[in-house]
């Protein structure tokens, strides 16, 4: 067979720990082979950020505003355990956090879902998607650790040089304070992709935060949705047959357990952070979810949602056996081939990359899977493999397809 030809690169970031591992493994057995694949690569190891000061994280996000597309491996986020360990200059900001500050816009993250890996929740018989939105709060935040007592407030500065102020606290004592922001034109794109999202999926759409308690700030995000959704996509709505709703964050934890799925919930920075873990965990195992980030300018990058799995690292560092599950970092791969592909043109590519797809849920479906999975399913017959032979299988079953 002739390897697909592509005419644009894919960026590519690689990363750290055991999910570097996979992310070898996938290129050498799942995708060198079929397709003569055109990357712009960039190294996120740590040891290679450590090198570059993180100038390559920048690098890289700029890269995928040049081309549009990219494909991630999961990152280690130093702490400070990280810092020994890596012998760092610094500790460095999330690479996803510096990124997505980059890009700005959405991360949808949804399960994939297979036969005989059943939801912990019984009702539950349709993913469910996250949107999350993946600019400011908690992660761009500006905190102070207050020695003892004392006044705290938040002082703006407009341009004229006038000063607004609001008190946070009289400390008589010492304790904590948090500042952060978030930005109207970003909470707006982020409202106009979760609602583009549902339109093109054809799924209804919740949103949840907490505007009792926070008046001003979370209640600009629930004002600036209603506003444009009903400016702009209200009618679109009706005509798909789908529907818009916002909820308090509490209430949206209530209802989701009891519902069937098959909707997008948005939800705010840390929620989303949060609760697609437990989504993910609770739809199966956190190594069975596809996240993307789409950004207000179309710019889409795709990863995995778990992390470097580090424990499996270790044991593979000591020369054991790993079972580690590669199907979301495979499907990262997938999506943006798949995206690419779409985008210049070359079906090929497309088709590839949803056989690719088919290719992994069947092997799992016929029994074979990583320890993770092979603990929790309800297939009779099953074979427990380790992540080499887990790629291997995906491959003899993906070469028979093409
Ligand atoms: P993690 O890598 O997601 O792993 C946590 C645990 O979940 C693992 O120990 C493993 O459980 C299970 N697990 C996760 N992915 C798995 C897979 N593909 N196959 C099988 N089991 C899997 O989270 P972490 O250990 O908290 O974080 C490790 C590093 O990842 C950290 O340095 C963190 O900064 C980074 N991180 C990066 C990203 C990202 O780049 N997007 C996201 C989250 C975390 P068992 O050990 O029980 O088998
Ligand atoms: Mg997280």
């Amino acid at each position: 067979m002739e390897k697909i030809k592509m005419t644009t690169p894919l960026v590519e970031m690689d990363g750290d720990e055991m999910t570097r591992i996979l992310w070898k493994m996938i290129k050498d057995e799942l995708l060198l082979p079929f397709i003569d694949l055109k990357t712009d690569y960039y190294d996120l190891g740590l040891v290679h950020r450590d090198e570059t000061g993180d100038q390559v994280t920048v690098d890289s996000a700029l890269a995928t505003k040049k081309y549009g597309v990219a494909v991630k491996c999961a990152t280690i986020t130093p702490n400070a355990a990280r810092v020994d360990e890596y012998n760092l200059k610094s500790m460095y900001k999330s690479p996803n956090g510096t990124i997505r500050a980059i890009l700005d816009g959405t991360v949808f993250r949804a399960p994939i879902v297979v036969k005989g890996i059943e939801p912990t929740v019984k009702t539950w018989k349709k993913p469910i998607t996250i949107a999350r939105h993946a600019y400011g709060d908690v992660y761009k935040a500006s905190e102070m650790r207050i020695p003892g007592a004392g006044k705290a407030e938040i002082v703006y500065t407009d341009e004229e040089g006038r000063e607004t102020r609001e008190l946070i606290h009289e400390f008589d004592g010492p304790g904590i304070v948090q500042g952060m922001h978030n930005l109207d034109r970003s909470i707006i794109a982020f409202a106009r992709s979760c609602f583009n999202y549902a339109l093109d999926t054809r799924q209804d759409l919740w949103f949840s935060s907490k505007d009792t308690i926070s008046k001003t700030y979370d209640h600009t995000f629930k004002d600036l949705f209603q506003d444009l959704f009903e400016a702009e996509y209200k009618e679109k709505f009706e005509e798909a047959g789908i529907e818009y709703f916002y909820t308090l964050i509490d209430d949206a934890v209530a209802r989701v357990i009891r519902s069937a799925g098959g909707y997008i919930w948005a939800c705010k920075n840390y929620d989303g952070d949060v609760m697609s873990d437990m989504l993910a965990t609770a739809f199966g195992s956190l190594a069975m979810m596809t996240s993307v980030l789409v950004a207000p300018d179309g710019t889409t990058e795709y990863e995995a949602a778990h992390g470097t799995v580090q424990r499996h690292y270790y044991k593979h560092l000591n020369g054991e056996e790993t079972s580690t599950n590669s199907v979301a970092t495979i499907f990262a791969w997938t999506g943006a081939l798949r995206k690419r592909g779409s985008l210049d043109g070359i079906q090929e590519l497309v088709d590839f990359a949803d056989k690719l797809e088919e290719a992994t849920i069947e092997t799992i479906e016929n029994g074979t899977m990583t320890k993770d999975l092979a603990l929790i399913t309800t297939l009779d017959k099953v074979n427990a493999v380790n992540s080499q032979d887990f790629i291997k299988a995906v491959r003899s079953r993906l070469e028979s397809k093409l």
